[in-house]
């Protein structure tokens, strides 16, 4: 399979769902406007995603549901459980960025515990650290209050968290998949096909 995302696009027969998150194909449906009072020359289009059975709503091909769209999709590469707390932030965050975040701080420690060796999210960071997750990345989740002297219990609704907070959150998620899993993938496959010269 692919890791190529795939973005949701007007009447594509294929895209990355907003919904579940998965490469699927998608059916389309005009709903017809005319006739009526309202007749506001607009066309109404449903996509339905053939994975999950949810649907997209467009109006002149633009897509206004769901709201989050515009938000990265989870990594192939992040783990089951990870993802689906991830997607969940997802779905919350137009209605509630300190709900979305506090979903998104659950989403981070079990990430970190899936790739480090203790419950403890500052051990743990400690350990990438010496596997070389960039130190920038540290200081990122320092400031989104992930360590430290400020930091927030994961799952806990915090007055402090805005919509930014939760957009930073949803990357930083997708940066340490990246850095973690997917570039060490792809140096394995590179080397792969190198002859050995020890
Ligand atoms: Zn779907």
């Amino acid at each position: 399979m692919s890791s190529e995302y795939t973005p949701p696009s007007f009447k594509e027969v294929g895209f990355h769902c907003p919904h579940c998150g998965v490469y699927a194909h998608q059916n389309w449906f005009d709903v017809a406007l005319e006739g009526g009072p309202d007749d506001s020359g607009e066309t109404l289009s449903l996509g339905t995603c053939e994975k999950c059975g949810r649907f997209s709503l467009w109006i002149d091909g633009e897509m206004i549901y769901p709201p989050s769209a515009d938000l990265p999709l989870p990594r192939v590469e992040m783990p089951e459980g990870v993802r689906e707390v991830y997607l969940e932030a997802r779905r919350t965050l137009d209605a509630s960025p300190r709900a979305a975040s506090a979903l998104l701080r659950l989403a981070i420690r079990g990430l970190i515990s899936h790739l480090g060796e203790t419950d403890d999210v500052a051990e743990n960071l400690e350990y990438l650290n010496r596997r070389g997750l960039d130190e920038k990345i540290q200081i990122a989740l320092r400031r989104l209050r992930m360590v430290g002297e400020e930091a927030v219990e994961p799952g806990m609704i915090d007055s402090g968290d805005g919509e930014e907070t939760a957009r930073a959150l949803f990357e930083i998620l997708n940066l340490i998949v990246d850095a973690l899993l997917v570039q060490p993938r792809r140096v394995d496959e590179m080397l792969g096909k190198l002859p050995d010269r020890e």
